[in-house]
């Protein structure tokens, strides 16, 4: 094992999705045998990461604004005979490129979502040039897998990156143009990583891609292996109680995979399903290539198998072009379909995708007004699921201290959040919880095994 020769703290903000909390950890543990550990704190940090995301609208506004905020701690050190290097990695770094330290000179690397493996020696080729700049932003993701290290220590729930990358090009996303071209990681690679989480104390792994269930990595035969045939291959690892995936496309949604939903038992009942919009006009003019009519199959034929199954999804609002009968539609879908969770957005224009051109555009009153209207639908759904489960008994797995002393959080299989005033002794291990109280945003309960105590 490598000793950590100095130590040294590295602070690392992430932005985003899960993707990025993946790879922050990632990072992370990159850098560890460097002598970096994790803090908290970026004014303690030697060095500072922001792990950036493209989706939102004025993502690249808002790193140099932190940038801005951050960047005076480096004076700040240099008076207490400290060095801190900057690094602006992730989604935002790939699209802005050199552009980061034109605006921000400094930053001393830029490095995209598929070159983070190449972070240590880029580090060393700052330090050898002084304050001239590394930019990397290349697309070689089966490189990055191969030199990434061997996992350390995520937790009792892991995510684990299988997939990356998206060759849909629905026309208001910037992820093809960031994170490339779709790449499915080796079922083997895949697995060994597995295998490792559960070592070190994970029993859920959430499988990780942009378009997750496009999954057709080579198992050692050379055969394609589906998302749904990956699933099963975790499912026979000793010590995995629960599997999950995300994010998903309907039109990857196969009868096989919805198959698995039904009969492979540590596949939680809970899936994301983005569906963006209820209406096909909208639906053809993002390039979705699913229909209102085909999602709402999908969903027909996951409750067949799995009829406990929790829903979520994402809407976009005020698409260019949509009009209040398309709008409509989109209420209706959130009607019939129920979800238990969403996420939902008004539309706004990210630079270099087709959309951002289209004419059209909604007005920005008009799409404040339907966000409102739905997400307070979304919302009722969303706290009327939750009430289901009051008095229910559900497996809880603990994953860390909660907010309040002597308080525990995990996640129901549905995904809730979960509140329990329980001993530490229980962090990583699924216990019976009596759900006491459904709050919109998640559970409180007590152990069963308490209830017992108090009955009994
Ligand atoms: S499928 Fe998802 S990641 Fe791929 S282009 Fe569409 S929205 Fe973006």
């Amino acid at each position: 094992m490598t000793e950590p020769s100095t130590a040294r703290r590295v602070y690392i903000r992430t932005y985003g999705c899960q993707m990025n909390v993946y790879d922050s950890e990632r990072m992370a543990e990159m850098l560890a045998p460097l002598g970096y550990t994790r803090t908290e704190a970026p004014e303690a940090a030697d060095l500072i990461v922001l792990n950036t995301c493209h989706i939102r609208e004025k993502a690249a506004e808002k790193v140099y604004s932190d940038l801005g905020r951050l960047v005076p701690l480096r004076a700040t050190a240099r008076r207490a005979s400290r060095r801190v290097r900057f690094v602006v990695a992730g989604c935002v770094a790939q699209a802005e490129g050199a552009e980061i330290r034109r605006r921000r000179p400094e930053v001393d690397i830029v490095v995209g979502p598929q070159t983070y493996h190449r972070l240590p020696e880029l580090l060393a080729r700052a330090d050898r040039a002084g304050k001239a700049p590394a930019i990397c932003t290349d697309f070689p993701a089966v490189r990055k897998f191969d030199e990434l290290p061997a996992r350390s220590g995520s937790g009792p729930a892991a995510f684990l990156s299988v997939q990356e990358g998206c060759d849909r090009f629905c026309t208001f996303c910037v992820v093809p143009y960031t994170r490339g071209a779709e790449y499915s990681r080796p079922v083997e690679d895949v697995v060994r990583e597995a295998e490792t989480l559960v070592d070190q104390g994970a029993s859920e792994l959430c499988l990780l891609g942009q378009n997750v269930n496009a999954y057709h990595g080579l198992d050692a035969g050379g055969r394609e292996v589906s998302l749904a045939g990956l699933l099963r291959r975790l499912a026979e690892i000793d010590g995995i109680a629960r599997l999950r995936y995300t994010t998903s496309h309907p039109a990857n949604m196969t009868d096989e995979l919805i198959r698995a939903h039904g009969d492979l038992e540590p596949l939680m009942p809970y899936l994301h399903l983005p569906v963006q919009s209820g209406s096909d006009r909208v639906l053809r003019a993002m390039n979705r290539a699913h229909t209102a009519a085909s999602f709402r199959a999908t969903v027909r034929a996951l409750r067949e198998v799995r009829p406990d199954l929790a829903l979520s999804s994402d809407f976009i609002v005020g698409f260019p072009g949509e009009t209040e009968h398309d709008f409509e539609a989109t209420l209706r879908l959130v009607e019939e379909t129920s979800f238990a969770a969403a996420y939902s957005f008004r539309y706004s224009r990210r630079p270099g995708t087709p959309a951002a051109v289209l004419p059209h555009q909604v007005a920005e009153p008009d799409k404040a007004r339907r966000l409102s209207i739905l997400q307070a639908l979304l919302a009722d759904q969303q706290h009327s699921f939750n009430r289901g489960f009051e008095n229910a008994t559900v497996p809880v797995l603990f994953e860390r201290r909660g907010r309040l002393a002597g308080q525990l959080t995990g996640r129901s299989p549905w995904m809730h959040a979960v509140h329990v005033d329980a001993d530490e002794s229980f962090l990583g291990t699924i216990q019976p919880v009596v759900v006491t109280r459904a709050g919109p945003h998640g559970l409180a309960g007590v152990l069963a095994i308490d209830c017992e105590n108090a009955t009994g």
